[in-house]
C-alpha cells in the first residue's frame, strides 16, 4: 500500500473517566467477581481508576484464597465473558447507566473525519467489556483498535499493543512518537511515557486536577468540551 504523505498519527483513548462515565458497574463487578472466584471483592476498598481489570482482581484477591487456587488466564477469560454478559445485562435492564463526558460526541466525530489521524483504544477494561461499554452509548464506531486488559495486566504495555493492532488492521506502522494518549489518570501518563508519547490527560475522572497536573502531563483539560483547544492539545500547539 503506497501513502503519501506522513502518516496519520494514532490518537489513544483511555475509556473510563475520559471517554464515559457509569453508576452502578461497580456492583456488577463485585457480583462477577463473587460469581467466578467464590470471593466477594469490594471495588470501593481500593481506587481502581486507571488500573487494568486484572491488576485489579490480583489487588482485591491479594492474601485472599479463591475457591479455584489461583487466576489463571483461562478464568480470567471467564471473568471476561462473565462480566460484559452481566453489564449488558445491566444496561438493558436500567441497573447500570452510561454516559459520554463533554464533548466526547462531537470530538470523536471531528477527528475521525481527518484523514491525519486514526482513533484507538487504550484501557484496563478487559475487551469484551470495553465493547459493551463503548456500544451502550454508540462510540464503538470510532476505533481502529485498542489494547486491553485482557492483553496484559500491565497497562504500561497497552499502548503498545493498541499501534500493533491499528497498524496490522490499517496497513500503516503507527510510531509511538507521533501517537498521543489521552486519560484522566496518572496511569494514563506512565502507559504513554513508556512508550515516549505525548499525553493529554483530562479532570473528568476521579483524580482531582491538582493531582493530574503534578503528575506532569503535556497538556491538563478541564473536560473535551472545546473541541479546538483539544485539538492543538494533540497537536501539541498549545
Ligand atoms: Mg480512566
Amino acid at each position: 500500500m503506497t501513502v503519501s504523505g506522513p502518516a496519520p498519527r494514532a490518537i489513544l483513548f483511555d475509556i473510563d473517566g475520559t471517554l464515559l462515565r457509569s453508576r452502578g458497574s461497580a456492583r456488577v463487578f463485585d457480583d462477577t467477581m463473587e460469581q467466578v472466584f467464590g470471593i466477594r471483592g469490594d471495588l470501593g476498598s481500593i481506587r481502581p481508576d486507571g488500573m487494568t481489570d486484572p491488576h485489579i482482581l490480583a489487588a482485591l484477591l491479594d492474601g485472599r484464597t479463591p475457591r479455584v487456587g489461583s487466576v489463571t488466564p483461562r478464568l480470567l477469560a471467564t471473568f471476561e465473558v462473565a462480566l460484559a454478559r452481566a453489564l449488558a445485562a445491566a444496561v438493558a435492564s436500567g441497573a447500570v447507566t452510561f454516559w459520554t463526558l463533554p464533548g466526547v460526541e462531537g470530538l470523536l466525530t471531528e477527528l475521525s473525519r481527518r484523514q491525519d489521524m486514526r482513533l484507538g483504544i487504550v484501557t484496563g477494561n478487559m475487551r469484551a467489556t470495553a465493547r459493551v461499554k463503548l456500544g451502550a452509548v454508540a462510540l464503538d464506531g470510532y476505533f481502529r483498535g485498542g489494547g486491553y486488559g485482557s492483553d496484559s495486566p500491565v497497562r504500561d504495555q497497552l499502548p503498545g499493543v493498541a499501534l500493533r493492532r491499528m497498524s496490522q488492521a490499517e496497513e500503516i506502522v503507527f510510531e509511538p512518537r507521533h501517537a498521543v494518549m489521552i486519560g484522566d489518570t496518572p496511569h494514563d501518563l506512565a502507559a504513554a511515557r513508556a512508550h515516549g508519547m505525548r499525553c493529554v490527560l483530562v479532570a473528568t475522572g476521579q483524580y482531582e486536577h491538582g493531582e493530574l497536573a503534578a503528575a506532569g502531563p503535556d497538556v491538563l483539560l478541564e473536560d473535551l468540551s472545546d473541541g479546538a483547544r483539544v485539538l492543538d492539545a494533540i497537536l501539541g500547539e498549545e
